[in-house]
C-alpha cells in the first residue's frame, strides 16, 4: 500500500491483546519446539505414542477414565452425541447463549436443539428452564460451562435423572473449571473438550476430546474417528476420518503441564479487574456456589455496549462478544430449533454483555490500561434494566 492511502487513525498509546498467543509461545518456546521436533524425527504423525499418552494425561487431568482425541470441539460433541444413540426424532436441551457449535452438533445428528435461559447471574443453563423444556422426545441435555464456569451441575443432573436424559458436557470454555472440587468434564455421561488454540488448553491449530467413563462409548468413538476401524483393514463401523493428530498432541502435553497455573493467573487478573471496576455502574462476573472458575472469558454487563466496543477498538483495546447473536436468531436456525418459552435473560443480555482481555500472560499494566479506558470512556455505562426482575422467574 502506497504511503498516502494509509489511513490517518492515530496510533493508540497501548494496546491490549484479547489474548496472546504470542507471549505464550514466547513462555514456553524450547519446550514446544522440542515436542514438535520429536513428532518430526519419528515421524509418526497420525495417532501413535504421542495421542495416547495425551489421551491417558488429559483423561486422569479431568478424573474420567476415558479421553479419545478427536479433530474438533465440534466433532466431539457431534460423536457424543451419536455414539449415545441420539438421532433423528430425538430432541436436545441447550442454552440460547452458547458458541454455535453447541447446537450445530444436534443439529448434525438429525435431533432438534431445544433452547433454553440461562441463569441471571453465572449466564449458564437455569435448571428451571430445563425442567419446563422436557418433552416426550427429550433424549439428553447440553450444559455448557460458559465462559469457563460450571453450570448448576447438581441441579441439571438430578432433573436429567428424574426425566431419563443423558447429560452431555459441552466443556469447550472449562478446560481446569472446578464443580464441587471435580474437574468440568467429569460430571456427566461424557463431555466435549475443544483444544481450538485461544482455549484455556490449545494447540496449534484445531483439535478436540470427548472424556468419559463409559467404556462401550469410548470404544466406539475409537474406532468411529478413524474409518470406523479397531484393527487396519477391518471397518466394522461407517466411520470417520477426525482424529487428533499428534503435532497437536505432543504440542498439548507440554501445556496441559502449565494449565493450572495459567488458569491461576487468569483468576488473578479477573481478581484484579473486579477490585478496579468495583466502582463503575456495570455488571461484573460472579462466581457461584461450589466453583472454581477457569475465566476462558471475563464478561461484563453494561450499558452503551456498542460505543464501548468502538471506544476501546481506538484506544487498542481489543474486545469481544460472546454472543451477539442468539441460536434461534442465526439463518442457519430459522425453523430449525424448538423455543419452547422466550429466552429473556439470553436476549436482554445479549446487547449488553461484553468480554475484555482475558489471558494467562496479561501483566498488570495491561489490566490497568483496561480499567482505564473503561474509566475515561466519555458515554454512560449505566445498565437500564429493571432491577427488581433479576434473580426471579
Ligand atoms: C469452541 C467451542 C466449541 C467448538 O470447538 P471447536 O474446536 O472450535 O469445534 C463448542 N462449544 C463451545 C462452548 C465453544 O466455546
Amino acid at each position: 500500500m502506497n504511503q498516502a492511502t494509509l489511513p490517518t487513525r492515530v496510533l493508540p498509546r497501548s494496546s491490549v491483546q484479547f489474548v496472546d498467543l504470542q507471549r505464550q509461545y514466547r513462555e514456553l518456546k524450547t519446550e514446544i519446539d522440542a515436542a514438535v521436533e520429536s513428532v518430526f524425527s519419528c515421524a509418526g504423525f497420525i495417532l501413535g505414542t504421542e495421542v495416547a499418552a495425551f489421551e491417558e494425561e488429559f483423561a486422569a487431568y479431568c478424573g474420567v477414565r476415558h479421553c479419545v482425541g478427536v479433530g474438533s470441539g465440534l466433532d466431539a460433541l457431534i460423536l457424543t452425541l451419536k455414539g449415545l444413540g441420539v438421532g433423528a426424532g430425538d430432541e436436545v436441551i441447550l442454552p440460547g447463549n452458547t458458541f454455535i457449535a453447541t447446537a450445530l452438533a444436534v443439529t448434525h445428528t438429525g435431533a432438534t436443539p431445544v433452547l433454553v435461559d440461562h441463569d441471571p447471574q453465572n449466564y449458564t443453563m437455569h435448571p428451571g428452564s430445563l425442567a419446563t423444556a422436557i418433552s416426550g422426545r427429550s433424549k439428553a441435555v447440553i450444559p455448557v460451562h460458559l465462559y469457563g464456569q460450571a453450570a448448576d451441575m447438581d441441579a441439571i443432573n438430578a432433573i436429567a435423572a428424574e426425566h431419563g436424559l443423558m447429560v452431555v458436557e459441552d466443556a469447550a470454555q472449562a478446560h481446569g473449571a472446578t464443580y464441587d472440587q471435580r474437574r468440568c468434564g467429569s460430571l456427566g455421561r461424557a463431555a466435549a473438550f475443544s483444544f481450538y488454540p485461544g482455549k484455556n488448553l490449545g494447540g496449534a491449530g484445531d483439535g478436540g476430546a470427548v472424556v468419559t467413563d463409559d467404556d462401550e462409548l469410548a470404544a466406539w468413538l475409537r474406532k468411529m474417528r478413524n474409518y470406523g476401524s479397531g484393527h487396519k483393514h477391518h471397518h466394522e463401523l461407517a466411520g470417520r476420518n477426525t482424529r487428533l493428530d499428534a503435532l497437536q498432541a505432543a504440542v498439548l502435553r507440554v501445556k496441559l503441564c502449565h494449565l493450572d497455573r495459567w488458569n491461576e493467573l487468569r483468576r488473578h487478573t479477573a481478581e484484579h479487574y473486579q477490585v478496579r471496576l468495583a466502582e463503575l455502574p456495570i455488571a461484573l462476573p460472579v462466581t457461584a456456589a461450589k466453583r472454581t472458575h477457569a475465566y476462558h472469558l471475563y464478561v461484563i454487563r453494561c450499558g452503551g455496549r456498542d460505543e464501548l466496543l468502538s471506544y476501546l477498538d481506538q484506544r487498542g483495546v481489543s474486545a469481544g462478544i460472546h454472543y451477539p447473536v442468539p441460536i434461534h436468531q442465526q439463518p442457519a436456525y430459522r425453523r430449525r430449533c424448538m423455543v419452547p418459552r422466550p429466552l429473556r435473560y439470553t436476549q436482554e443480555y445479549a446487547e449488553q454483555i461484553i468480554s475484555l482481555p482475558m489471558h494467562p500472560h496479561m501483566t498488570s499494566e495491561d489490566v490497568e490500561y483496561v480499567v482505564q479506558c473503561l474509566g475515561e470512556f466519555p458515554g454512560d455505562l449505566s445498565l437500564k434494566e429493571n432491577c427488581s426482575s433479576i434473580g426471579t422467574r
